[in-house]
């Protein structure tokens, strides 16, 4: 049996805080636990939102609590060329389509049409650009309309037939990524996106388990699809549950006062940030 690989892929947009640390040790144990491999993973796509002192800062954190990853460690901003070559085969099999459409006019629209507010991942694109001639799209590119591309999910889903996939507490899942609509690949800004990136790498990585909160597990359905139009592997999910603060609200980076950083300057120790983890 192959190995079990798993990962841990935090974007570095401030310091981890006590639910990283969950996360993380929640993936190296269960490499651990099976004589696998684990994996770090730096998701750097978001070029405005990253910074590399945090890159930094996560490895520390990481050693400081005791854990230790296989070298090299992936970042995605050096792997752009990985996502242009999966982008080609999706634009090859006309399941991409560009979008130029801003976020104001995205919401104009879905508000005009009265359809459901919000989907999965934010507004659902109501689907203007994807009747785009061929000619209106190529004659806005060339003058200079920054763009989007999108994948076309209806045309998405019926090439790709039923598509199921199994999480380690859900059991079999069937994929329903519909809801979530039009989904960007490729940013204005970026030419990948998380979906996309995410998708590729856990394929390119060999990833066999992927372990994340269970704030993702919705996404997964975007990602079987895209597994299966790229004829990528199929790794099993363990989506895990997310650690809560004292009054019940899930941690988030901006609670500065559960960062690793400040609990150890706290005194607090490697063994006692474990305790508090649940491990
Ligand atoms: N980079 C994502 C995050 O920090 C996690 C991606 C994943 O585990 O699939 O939320």
């Amino acid at each position: 049996m192959a190995p079990v690989v798993t990962r841990f892929a935090p974007s570095p947009t401030g310091h981890l805080h006590l639910g990283h640390a969950y996360s993380a040790l929640f993936a190296a144990e269960a490499a651990g636990r099976a004589a696998g491999r684990f994996l770090l993973r730096i998701e750097d796509i978001d070029a405005g939102r990253c910074r590399p002192e945090f890159i930094v800062a996560i490895e520390e954190d990481l050693a400081w609590l005791g854990l230790v990853w296989e070298q090299p460690v992936r970042r995605q901003s050096r792997h752009l060329d990985a996502y242009a070559a999966a982008l080609d085969r999706l634009r090859r099999g006309g399941l991409l389509y560009p979008c130029f459409c801003t976020r104001a006019d995205i919401a104009r629209q879905a508000a005009a049409s009265g359809a459901a507010p919000h989907g999965a991942d934010g507004w659902v694109y109501p689907g203007l650009c994807r009747h785009l001639s061929a000619d209106e799209a190529e004659r806005r590119r060339a003058a200079g309309e920054s763009f989007a591309l999108r994948l076309d999910m209806a045309k998405a889903v019926a090439q790709a037939g039923p598509l199921v996939w199994h999480d380690a507490e859900a059991g079999p899942v069937a994929a329903d990524p519909m809801p979530f609509g039009d989904v960007v690949l490729a940013r204005k800004d970026v030419p990948t996106s998380y979906h996309l990136a995410v998708t590729v790498d856990d394929a390119l990585q060999g990833v066999t388990l992927v372990t994340r909160g269970v704030d993702l597990f919705a996404a997964t359905h975007v990602h079987r699809l895209l597994q299966a139009l790229l004829d990528l592997p199929v790794p099993q999910w363990h989506h895990h549950r997310l650690l809560a603060d004292a009054d019940g609200r899930r941690l988030a980076k901006r609670d500065r006062a559960a960062t690793l950083r400040s609990l150890r300057d706290g005194g607090a120790t490697p063994a006692e940030i474990r305790r508090m983890a649940g491990f």
